[in-house]
Order: C-alpha cells, then structure tokens, then sequence
C-alpha cells in the first residue's frame, strides 16, 4: 500500500478537517478523537456500528469490503462505511492486516442516560503486535511487541560535560537495549547486548511490531525539535507516522550525522532478517515518539512495575527499551496508566542461551517449512502438547535452547521419568487438555476486561490442579528406570532415600510443588458465578443465590412480585366472574390485564383503561401497577448489584495475579516435559548424553532427521562422529541426502539443548553455544532476494561470531556466483574456520576437489554419500560413508529427471571424454548435475582443463587469503569479489 494513501486515512480525514468549524457535535468529537490519535484509523462507535468517515470511511469500506454510504446532517453529507460490533473481530482482522493501526473510539456513557452527545473515549488502539482479543490471536503462539534503544551516542557537546566513557573509544559498539512485551499474557522481558546480540534477539523473539529510538531515526534534529515527515500531519502528534521511514530499505536507518555506523549497520541487518517473518516488510519497524525513550521518562513508567529496575536493568539502554515498550504497549490499551497483568519485568542474559539465529531457525526449518507442507516444522513434530500455555512454552525453548549443563539434564531427567512412567504421561496430558489459556485469562482479569465466563474458565482450569497433584504424587511404577544408554537421572534430592511415593526426579518434584491449588480463588469463583453465565455482566444471571443476602432479597422481592402476577388471573377471573379475562405483558405497554368488549360491562371500578384493542380493552389495576414497579425496580438493582459483586470478584481474583501466573508457568513447564516424553514415545528417540569434558566431539549413532522421517517412507539412519573443531567435507550427488544429513546433526544438538531427547540409536554430544548454518543461494528458495550478497552477509557474520563452542554448517556455500569465485569463497571460508575459528563444521559441497583440504589440513575429514548404478540407472542409499565422493551420477539424475534423451547422451559423451574443465559448465544445466564432477574418477586433483583453469584461481586464492574477512563488510566483500572476477576474466 502507498504510503500516501495510509497518511491521508490516518488521523483527521481531509474531508472532515476542512469541515472542521462547522461540523455537528458528534463528528466534531469523531474529529477531536482522530486527532488525538494521528497515527491510528478511528472507529467510533455509533450505536451497534464502529463508523469511519470521508477518506478513512473509503479505505474501511475497501478493506473491509462494506459498502460505502453517507450520514447527512445539518452541516453536510460524508461518505460514511460502519462495520457492526457484532462481528467486528473478522474486519478488524482485515484492517490489521492491510497494516492499520485501529483506534476504537468507544461510546462510554450509557446512550440511553444522556439526553445530548454521548461521551466517548478511545478504550484500544490495535496493532499488529497488540491485539488482544482472542479471535484475532493465534492461541499458543506468542505476540510480541519489542522496542529497541540505543545508548546514547550524544554530540559531542552534550557528552563534554557528562564525561561519558562512550567516546573514550569511537570505534567500539554501542550497547542496544531490547524489551518485549507479550499483551496478551503480560511476559515482559529485556536484556540488552551489542548491536549483533541484539539483533539477534530480535530475529528470535521475532516481535510482530518493534519500535525502535531517537537513536535510530532517520530525520535530521528527529531526537530533537522534531520536524515533520510527512507534512500530513501537523505536529501535534505524540506518535510518527510508521510510514515516514522505509525501514526495509537499510540506508534509510541510522544515516542521520551522529548515528554511529557501528549501529546502523547491523541494525539494517535486523530489519532485514525481521522484516519478512512478519510478513510485511512496511509493518515491521517504526519510529516512535522520542519522549517515551528518555533515561526520566522509563525511570517514571516503571516505578509501578517493581522497585529497583533502574537498578537491575543495569544498562540506560535496557531500562529505556523497556520504559519505551511499555509506553506503547500503555498507550495501545487505551493509556489508562499500568498494565496489572504485567507482574514482572524480567530481564535476561541472552548468553544464557544456545545462539540459533534467523538463519539458522530458517535452514533447520524449526517453525516454518520452506516447502510446501508448512507443518513438516520441527515445532510441529515435537508439539505434543495438550494446551496453549504448553504450546507457548515449547515454543519458547525451541527458540531459545539451553546452555547451562545441569539445566538441561535435569529437564532430561524429567523427560525421562515421563517417559518411564506412562500412567502419569498420560494422565498428566489428558487433566492439562481441559486447561484454558491461564496466561490470557489472567491479563484480561487483571485488565478488568474478563466477563463472568472467563471467571468460569479459570475456575475449570485451577479444578485441574488437584487432578495433576494426585497424578504426580502416586508411587513411581514398579519397572520404571532409566531409559536407554544417557545419563543417570541427576534429580533424586538424596539417592540414598529416593522418594517412594511422587515424583522422582528434582525438576518435576519442583514443578510438583509449584502446582499451587489456588484454592481461595477457586472457592470464591465456584461460590460467586453460576456455572454457565450468560455473556454480558451487565444484565444479571452472573451471581448464585446464597451469594450475597442483599442481592437474594432483591431476587425474591422480584421473584414474589411475578407470583402475585402469576396468580392474578385466576383471582381476578373470580372476582369479575369474567371467565375469558386474561393477564398478559409487553415491551412496551408492561403488564396488563384484558376483557374482551362482550364482558366490558362487568369490567370491576378499580380497573383503569390502558390500552384499546379492536375487540378487546386492556386494563391495569393500582395494585398492579405497584407489583409491576416493585418487580422493575428489583431487578434493576438486582443486576446492578451483581455487576457490583462481579467487578468486585473480578478485583479479588486480579489480586492473585501473580500466583496464577506462577501457576500458569508450572503448568506449561510441565505440559511441555510431557510433551517431549511423548514424542520420545512415539517416535522413537533416545536420552542423549551431555559430555562436558572440553574436547567433547558430536557422537551419533544411527541419527535421524525429526522431520524427514516422519515423511519418508524409509528413512536411513545414519552415524556422525565428528571431533571437536573437524571440520567435515562432505560430498555426493543431488540428491543422496547430504543437507538432510546436515541438518539432523544440528537437530539432534538443538533437540538436546532443548531438553529433548533426540532422534537416534545414541548420541554423545558437547553442549554447544552457538549453531549457525548457511545455505548456498540456489538451495535457498525461499530467500528471493539479493542471494549471492545475502549469503556473503551471512557468512561474514560466521567468520565473526563462531568459535570453538559452535556448530556450523555450510551448505553448497559460494553456489550463488560464478564456479571460479563460488569454489575460491567456499575454500577460503573453510581454511578460516579450520584455522581460526576452531568451530566444529559440516560442509556439503558439490566442488569434489575441495576434498583435497583433507590432505592440507589435519582436522578436515571427507563424508561422502553413495549411490548404486546399475545398467544406467541409478539409486540413492541415503547412507553417509567416510572418503570423497567418487561419482556424482549427475547424468542419471538428469535421464531419471526426464532430460531429453540426446542432451543425456551427449553429457555421457562430454563426461567420457573430459571434455570440460573441472569448472564444469555443465553445472548450472537445470540444477541437475553436479558441477566438478567429471569422469568416474573423482579423486582426481583439479585442473585438468587447461592453464587459465589453474593458474588464475592460485593468484585469485592469494587474494583471498590476504582477505581479513573479520574486517571485511559486506560492501567491501561485493567490491572485492567483482575485482576478482574481473582478472578471472581477463586472464581467460
Ligand atoms: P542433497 O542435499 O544431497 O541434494 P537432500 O538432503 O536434500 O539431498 O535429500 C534429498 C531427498 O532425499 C530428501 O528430500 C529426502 O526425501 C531424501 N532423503 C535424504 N536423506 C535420507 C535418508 N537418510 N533416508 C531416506 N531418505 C532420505
Ligand atoms: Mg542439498
């Protein structure tokens, strides 16, 4: 969408604001309101309708697909689109969307109490990251809205007399605070960290909206006397128009004077890696109004949210993300001042967790499938779990493996037990599967926003917990023990004694004891709200008899009141000796009593005329008249009276906050374990064992791809013995299975760090801290974008930040440019992870001569995979054997593919004849076969094709080992390649 058309629909409409002096009462609030929120499309609520009006009613009708109408007042007609309340959540969706923010503009005043302009305020402003109404989130998938700030990289000026150590040295990073807030379940989190932590938090939380600091705005003086972007609006907005900067468009942040590179850079970065996860590369980053990030202001914001965060969020750029973030998140609920339900700003080391960047969340298809089948994810494979909060926080772990030994062997621990205990798995998995989401419940309760059914909800949910209880505490099963080879459980308090009855393992007697029953807030909902309550909590049918004594006397006065009208018939019939007399009751007219025009003679004094009818007259009598108010009146301080007692309830329970959300936790802790035990189960995996010696290499025996296996039909398992810091070249045809086999290495590492078991015979493996992977341009069919570069950007950030501690792989790296510069990159980049980095490395390549790295250097082993050829044609064995691929049966790949049969022969002929030099131009022929591979001889050093072949590619190699790729940017590393290809060339 232009930007153009968002400015004129957000805000003041042009057709209202020229109208502005002489517009009715009514439009003139709608206008006030539109103008209060400049960034944000008005809906202002007329009755059952949310209206927008001139320009915004177009796009709302557009949108939304509504038909476009006109209100016409005394000043004029306006195009006018309104979407019914009713069923608003689906249109909202719509608008959300198509990258709107929406502002509700709620009546506030009861219509019907006032006799001029109804009162209204804006109660929500939506946006992508913080809508919270159920229908339009996901449940259990976590919505995050972050900010970044920058520390402050102050003029020179302004740091003369601050003394600030950040100018001691210019050239090192700054610190970037990040803080992320889930509105719908109240997680708070901030840490802060260089500009490449950072971003890398960010691409892992993946927040659905990031605000980011003055720091990073791209107008001149923005932090400053702010100037206007877009000229629409007219300064008086809090809030910039998200579209005044392009934040797909790198250059476009941190380029004013005074943003440091060193931030603008990797910042850029994060945009791009952000950017397309939600969905709209426009919708992800905007500015934000710099106030919100001053040091005062985030100091002010948080005193209500725990003392001491000034202190314990350690970095200005911590503290001021998080007063940032919860600004927005403040202003987007409508800015009545502190979110209850966030109880805890959490900060964080991200340290504390196994570095599994975007790339990498990507290449190992964790959460999305490149392919078509978008639920072959590893997330889906191991989502066993029975409800939303333990959907969350498997998905939590999964984003954010462990690192910390002990952490994960006692989450082993308890899987273990699970699995060895099928009686409590089971049980435990169906007494969670009637949870609701505690987590949203309690924001909403804690919100004032949960009517009485979200009351019943929880209590259904806590009824649960003596349930779960029960189940864990029963005596261990007479045959349980440890599974498989893995470690001994590590749990067992005292081993000497184990515990003979509940849980044996420390961390699920933990989360035993953490299961609080919450029995108060169970009795006082069980006592207060009848069990099925109706919608609305207004209009009575919310609170049990026996409840409160005043409210039971209301109900009966009401309740005698319709007695004595439900008898009055047949007294009256008595009395008048009218047999046909009838009492009856309307809306309108209320109750009455009727004689048909036959009996009118006989109709008693007392009886006053209400009603003419064509054959019959109505009546009502004193006495009826005083019933039928007494009745009226009852019922309708009845049900204010149990709105009272409700909110009052309601308030109760929000003062438990935050024991239902230290429940909440256990319970998805523990929904989570099981659901690990149960993949173990059911698919077939095994305990790893953590080693922690510090040469600990990756062991695995008969290792399986998680997500592979559960789509082919025969899936071979294959071994991986990999020592610390080797570095494994790894070779074969398309297709044999080499990325696979890549991949469940990592998996099965990942897997473990999660607290997993992992899918193999056995597995010994070291705690890595880092896993990174990179996939050659062409495999990547889902980046689009400027391949070769982004797989160059990609691989600086390896040679950066792996060391020993990580696992790398590199898949058909330098596939993305010409075979020459694609096979020196791939050569150099491996040399300098084997001799710098020291990172354990997998590396599937298809320039077979690169194998010869294994002579040059100790720690290089070769991996092939192999086929068989018979009578010309060929099969895959998916089995993974030491040594250098000897074939890479590309022909047959490209005959079984349906290549016409004379190009089949014909490569037959080039490949008999080596008539190609080992840069095989045959490469790039549909993808089919395998470059650099030629004759049935792959052992064969390279170069048989000629003198350019050879000798360019050693002065280019000089070149390239000159490189210091630590400090090389991407930019130079583009420059640096066309100048290679240049002499390439030329010497050719
Ligand atoms: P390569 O990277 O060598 O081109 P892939 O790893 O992409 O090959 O594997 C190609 C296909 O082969 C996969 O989609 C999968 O269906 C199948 N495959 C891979 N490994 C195995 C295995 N170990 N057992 C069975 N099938 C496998
Ligand atoms: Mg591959």
């Amino acid at each position: 969408m232009p930007p153009a058309d968002r400015a004129a629909v957000t805000g003041v409409p042009p057709g209202i604001a020229t109208a502005r002096a002489s517009l009715t009462p009514m439009l003139s609030q709608y206008a006030d309101l539109c103008a209060a929120h400049e960034d944000a499309l008005v809906l202002f609520q007329v009755g059952d309708f949310y209206e927008a009006f001139c320009e915004a009613a177009e796009t709302v009708a557009r949108v939304c697909e509504v038909t476009l109408t006109e209100r016409s007042d005394s000043t004029g007609t306006y195009p006018m689109a309104g979407i019914p309340i009713d069923a608003a959540a689906s249109y909202l969706e719509s608008l959300l969307e198509a990258d709107y923010r929406v502002a509700l503009a709620e009546q506030v005043e009861d219509a019907a109490a006032t006799s001029g302009l109804v009162d209204r305020a804006v109660t929500e402003v939506l946006t992508p990251g913080t809508a919270v109404d159920d229908e339009l989130v996901e449940s259990g998938t976590t919505t995050y809205v972050g900010a970044v700030a920058c520390e402050r990289v102050d003029d020179a000026a302004d740091s003369d007399d601050s003394g600030s150590d950040t100018h001691t040295d210019d050239r090192a990073a700054p610190t970037l605070g990040l803080a992320v807030v889930d509105v719908t379940t109240g997680e708070c989190l901030v840490t802060d960290g260089d500009p490449a932590t950072v971003t890398e938090e960010v691409a892992r939380l993946a927040p659905a909206e990031l605000i980011v600091g003055p720091e990073f705005d791209t107008e001149p003086n923005a932090g400053g006397a702010r100037s206007n972007a877009t000229g629409s609006t007219d300064g008086g907005s809090v809030y910039s128009n998200p579209t005044d900067s392009d934040p797909s468009d790198p250059s476009s942040i941190g380029t004013e004077p005074g943003a440091s590179p060193a931030v603008a850079e990797p910042l850029a970065a994060a945009v791009d890696d952000f950017a397309p996860r939600a969905g709209d590369p426009d919708r992800a980053i905007h500015r934000h109004d710099p106030a919100v990030f001053g040091r005062d202001a985030a100091v002010e914001r948080l005193t209500p949210y725990g003392g001491g965060l000034e202190r314990r969020l350690e970095t200005d750029a911590a503290l001021r993300a998080a007063g940032a973030v919860l600004a927005y998140a403040e202003y987007t609920q409508g800015d009545d001042g502190p979110l209850e339900y966030v109880s805890r700003v959490r900060r964080y080391e991200p340290d504390a967790r196994l570095r599994l960047d975007a790339a990498a969340q990507r290449s190992l298809e964790l959460f999305e499938n490149r392919g078509l089948g978008a639920s072959d994810t590893v997330f889906e494979t191991l989502d066993e779990t029975s409800c939303a909060l333990g959907r969350r926080c498997l998905e939590r772990w999964l984003r954010r493996p462990l690192v910390d030994c002990d952490t994960i062997r006692s989450r082993h621990d308890a899987v273990g037990e699970l699995v060895d205990r099928p009686l409590v798995r089971t049980a435990v998995a169906d007494a969670l599967s009637t949870a609701y989401d505690l987590e949203r419940l309690v924001a909403r309760v804690s919100r004032g926003r949960a009517d009485a059914r979200d009351l019943r909800s929880l209590h259904a949910t806590l009824a649960v917990v003596p349930d779960l209880r029960t189940v864990l505490a029963v005596p261990p099963d007479g045959d349980s023990g440890p599974r498989g080879g893995g470690d001994a459980p590590t749990g067992t308090d005292d081993p000497e004694s184990p515990a003979t009855t509940g849980p044996q393992t420390a961390h699920l007697q933990d989360l035993h004891a953490r299961l609080d029953e919450l029995a108060d807030v169970r009795d006082l909902i069980a006592e207060a709200i009848v069990a099925d309550p109706p919608q609305e909590v207004t209009d009575g049918g919310v609170i049990r008899d026996g409840f409160d004594a005043d409210l039971d006397e209301l109900r009966a006065t009401a309740q005698a009141g319709r007695e004595w009208i439900a008898d009055l018939e047949a007294r009256e019939r008595e009395r008048t000796g009218i047999d046909s007399l009838s009492v009856g009751h309307t809306e309108v007219h209320g109750y009455y009593i009727e004689v048909t025009d036959a009996n009118r003679d006989r109709v008693p004094d007392d009886y006053r005329r209400r009603q003419t009818l064509k054959n019959s007259e109505r009546y009502v009598t004193p006495g009826l008249k005083e019933r039928e108010e007494s009745i009226l009146g009852a019922t309708a301080r009845a049900d204010a009276r149990e709105y009272e007692l409700f909110v009052d309830v309601r308030e109760q329970v929000a003062a438990e906050t935050e024991r239902i959300q230290a429940l909440a936790q256990a319970l998805a802790e523990l929904d989570a374990l099981t659901a690990l035990a149960t993949v173990a189960i059911e698919a077939d995996y095994v305990r790893p064992e953590l080693r922690t010696d510090p040469d600990a290499g990756i062991a695995i025996d008969g290792g399986r791809h998680p997500v592979v296996e559960r789509t082919t039909a025969e899936f071979v398992p294959n071994d991986a013995t990999l020592s610390r810091g080797s570095v494994a070249v790894i070779t074969g045809p398309n297709m044999s299975g080499k990325s696979t086999y890549m991949r469940q290495v990592a998996l099965t590492v990942v897997l473990a760090q999660v607290g997993s078991f992992v899918p193999a015979q056995a597995a010994q493996l070291p705690v890595v801290r880092g896993v990174f992977t990179r996939v050659g341009a062409s495999d990547d069919i889902a980046g689009g974008e400027s391949t070769f570069m982004r797989e160059m950007r990609e691989l600086t950030e390896i040679l950066h930040d792996a060391g020993p501690d990580s696992l790398v792989l590199l898949d058909e790296v330098g596939r993305g440019t010409a075979t020459t510069d694609g096979r020196a990159i791939a050569q150099a980049a491996v040399e300098f992870i084997h001799d710098e980095l020291g990172a354990t490395t997998l590396f599937a390549t298809h320039y077979h001569d690169l194998t010869a790295l294994a002579e040059a250097h100790e720690r290089v082993t070769t991996l092939h995979f192999t086929a068989t050829r018979e009578d010309g044609n060929v099969t895959f064995l998916h089995r993974v054997v030491p040594g250098a691929a000897s074939s890479s049966y590309g022909v047959e790949v490209a005959e079984l593919a349906g290549v016409p049969r004379s190009v089949v022969e014909r490569s037959r002929e080039l490949v008999e004849t080596s008539d190609l030099d080992d840069a095989g131009n045959v490469g790039d022929a549909g993808g089919v076969t395998d470059a650099g591979d030629v004759g049935d001889n792959g052992n064969e050093p390279s170069g048989s094709g000629g003198a350019a072949a050879t000798e360019v590619p050693a002065e280019v190699a000089a070149t390239i080992r000159d490189l210091d790729l630590a400090r090389t940017t991407p930019m130079a590393a583009l420059n640096t390649l066309h100048e290679l290809k240049q002499r390439v060339d030329d010497a050719e």
